[in-house]
């Protein structure tokens, strides 16, 4: 399998001018936000654009894309009115991505705000489960839970609490989806690992790589993790601050990403980088990487 890498744009140009960029800067594979990543409607499809794109990423085999939800989407807050927005934030990009088969979708699972993280994953699973269960049809995107540092009161901060998402949502799921809907929407929720947010999150993914591996495997099964969002961190383990560092800027270092882009379980996934970087400093840390991938 090729390395898969590639980075976050901006999704002001549109989907073509996306493909562009990425494969201006040796890119495969891109994030975008689905819309102003602080909230907000999201601009109207222009469906030409969608097309266009299309026939670029197929002919210069361009994918998965990743789209991120807002940052303000939060499945486990405290106000109905948070709630709502998440949900029909959600259900509107899945709707939209239609438009793009195949993709990808990350998001936070979102922050308990002192509800207490038991209540957290209620809510954030019932959420999946109606959007899931109201969709009409498999949505052709898998949604990817995201890892996160534990800042604040967010939940997915360990591998159990994203497992527990998951697993409540399939519970629920069973009540309203027949036996081969429910296989299938099953394999529409994976995980989407950062290394920052696990390593601030306390996982020694510089040390021991292989047991946090074998943890996840444990704990949530390998088969869900669909992509990878490389970061370095500018924060030493289990400091739950998620501040991202430019690839061997930070105290994960470029030795170990190295050894994360290389790993037999990881290098068949989409890497995508999230860091502090402009277009030029993205060129030369994928090309930075791709000096570091083995063959
Ligand atoms: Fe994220
Ligand atoms: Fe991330
Ligand atoms: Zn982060």
């Amino acid at each position: 399998m090729s390395f898969r890498i590639g980075c976050h744009l901006s999704s002001a140009g549109g989907y073509l001018a996306m493909g562009q960029t990425a494969g201006s800067i040796g890119a495969n594979v891109f994030q975008f936000f689905t819309r102003n990543p602080r909230g907000g409607a999201a601009k109207p499809i222009d469906r030409q654009d969608v097309r266009d794109f299309l026939a670029y990423a197929a002919e210069k085999g361009l994918g998965p894309i990743l789209a991120h939800a807002p940052y303000t989407l939060n499945a486990a807050g405290a106000e109905a009115r948070v709630r709502e927005f998440a949900e029909a934030t959600m259900a509107d990009d899945l709707r939209r991505l239609e438009l793009t088969p195949g993709a990808l979708y990350n998001f936070h699972p979102g922050s308990h705000v002192g509800q207490g993280t038991e209540a957290g994953i209620e809510l954030i699973a019932s959420m999946l489960a109606r959007i899931l269960a109201d969709f009409g049809s498999v949505p052709s995107t898998t949604i990817l839970l995201e890892t996160m540092a534990g800042k604040g009161s967010e939940v997915g901060r360990t591998f159990e609490e994203v497992r527990a998402i998951i697993d409540r949502t399939v519970e629920r799921l069973s009540d309203s989806a027949s036996n081969i809907e429910r296989a299938t929407l099953n394999s529409r929720l994976g995980v989407c690992l950062d290394t920052c947010h696990v390593w601030d999150g306390g996982y020694d993914i510089v040390g021991d790589l292989d047991g946090v591996l074998a943890e996840f495997d444990r704990v949530i099964g390998l088969d869900r993790l669909r992509a990878i969002h490389l970061n370095d961190s500018m924060n030493a383990r289990g400091a739950h601050k998620d501040r991202h560092a430019c690839i061997g800027k930070g105290k994960i270092g470029e030795e170990a990403l190295a050894r994360v882009i290389n790993h037999s379980r990881l290098r068949d996934l989409p890497f995508y980088l999230e860091t502090p970087c402009d277009l030029d400093g993205y060129r030369k840390e994928i090309a930075l990487l791709k000096s570091l991938r083995t063959a």
